[in-house]
């Protein structure tokens, strides 16, 4: 009997076989020739994935709240005006990194599960000279994408420093950081990316890296200072061993495995399999009678999707429910509403039979509610996009 179940939460997520072999691969010197190669090609196939040709990768140790805190810490400084557009919790943590670095922060923050109005946005960036801008392109605690390319331009008309919160959406929904034109895509490696927890990725334009340069105050972080980092990322880029902190040697290499798996893939295809995955589980949900936190289809991720627990069922017994059937899914997040709903992950290496096993294990879960529903529904509705 396999003693696994499966992990469908917004992340970390099930990794892919060869990306778990490298992390169990004997440790290397962090100077050894073939960990100087991996981390070059990380640097080289961020640039892919990311799809710019000129942004500056770093990886270091840490979560993605340190891929935040990082960019926070280099482009802020004091009295800078910074523009948080909330679409949940994560948006206002960017709020918070940005206060911890003096800046005068501004959010807008929209209701549970909609976005800020584009209008809304403008009037407020046309208003002062705003430094940078924040976007989070998925709300983990909501299942809210933002479209960030409109946000981009009014960014770049105001001449504003714009930062992508990707770290639900690098490598599952899609982004062309040098076409779109934004300065800061950043994410982590548990979701998407598909790697253990414990990388902080950014990539970085070349119009921030000047900004940065010019800075008229040191950076107030000694761990997150560019200035420490930069040597370390063109070192191992061009294949010259370097010290700084040491490198969390095991997570590159299967950082290189993944990303190699990524480029494979193929961006476009990527994409579009996270898009019909995800569209095939909200259409079941919706066919099951469920309702989803994000207002309108339009506004739901494709990496993650955020339901209300069906009335009368409580949430702790039906996620109980559907862990007895070897399912792990999470609750909510953002306060507000944390007890009213439930989160499903599908990202990264996600398959067909994944989502099938859980609107599988949520019909189990309504049926054992007695959840009034015709037993197939979801199963049905979904297999019917995913044969498409
Ligand atoms: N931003 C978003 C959109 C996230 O989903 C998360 C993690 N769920 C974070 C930031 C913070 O990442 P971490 O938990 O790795 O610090």
């Amino acid at each position: 009997m396999k003693s696994r179940k499966l992990l469908m939460i917004p992340g970390p997520i099930e990794f892919e076989p060869k990306v778990l072999q490298a992390l169990g691969a004997p440790t290397t010197s962090h100077v050894a020739p073939n960990f100087i190669e991996s981390f070059g090609n990380c640097i080289a196939l961020m640039r892919k994935v990311w799809q710019t040709s000129t942004g500056q990768p770093f990886v270091v140790a840490g979560t993605g709240t340190f891929a935040m805190d990082m960019a926070a810490a280099n482009l802020i400084e004091p009295n800078d005006h910074v523009l948080v557009i909330s679409t949940g919790y994560f948006g206002e943590r960017f709020a918070e990194i940005s206060k911890r670095y003096g800046a005068n922060v501004t959010i807008l923050a929209s209701d549970a599960g909609n976005v800020v109005s584009l209008e809304d946005i403008e009037k407020e960036i046309a208003s002062k000279k705003y430094k940078l801008i924040t976007i989070t392109h998925v709300d983990t605690s909501t299942g809210v994408l933002v479209d960030p390319k409109p946000i981009i331009e009014l960014a770049k008309k105001y001449d504003t420093l714009s930062i992508l919160d990707g770290v639900c959406s690098v490598a599952g929904e899609e982004i062309q950081q040098e076409a779109w034109g934004i300065d800061v895509v950043l994410t982590a490696s548990q979701k998407a990316i598909g790697v253990p927890p414990g990388l902080a990725l950014l990539v970085v334009s070349q119009k921030a890296m000047e900004v940065f340069k010019n800075r008229k105050k040191p950076v107030g972080n000694y761990y997150a200072d560019f200035n420490n980092w930069l040597p370390i990322m063109q070192a191992y880029e061009n294949r010259q061993p370097s010290y700084f902190g040491t490198p969390p040697v095991n997570l590159i290499a299967a950082l290189e495995v993944s990303l190699q798996q990524i480029v494979a893939e193929g961006m476009e295809n990527r994409f579009s399999r996270h898009q019909k995955i995800a569209s095939a589980f909200r259409e079941a949900m919706i066919a099951l009678g469920l309702k989803l936190l994000p207002v309108h289809k339009s506004l739901s991720a494709n990496t993650l999707t955020a339901v209300y627990f069906p009335e009368n069922i409580t949430g702790s017994a039906f996620l109980g429910h559907i862990g007895k059937n070897d399912v792990i899914l999470a609750g909510g997040l953002l306060p507000s509403h944390k007890t009213l709903y439930f989160r499903v992950g599908h990202m990264g290496s996600v398959n067909n039979n994944d989502i099938i096993a859980v609107i599988a294990a949520i019909e189990s879960a309504l049926f054992a509610g007695k959840f009034p529903f015709e037993m197939g529904t979801g199963l049905k509705t979904a297999l019917k996009i995913l044969n498409d």
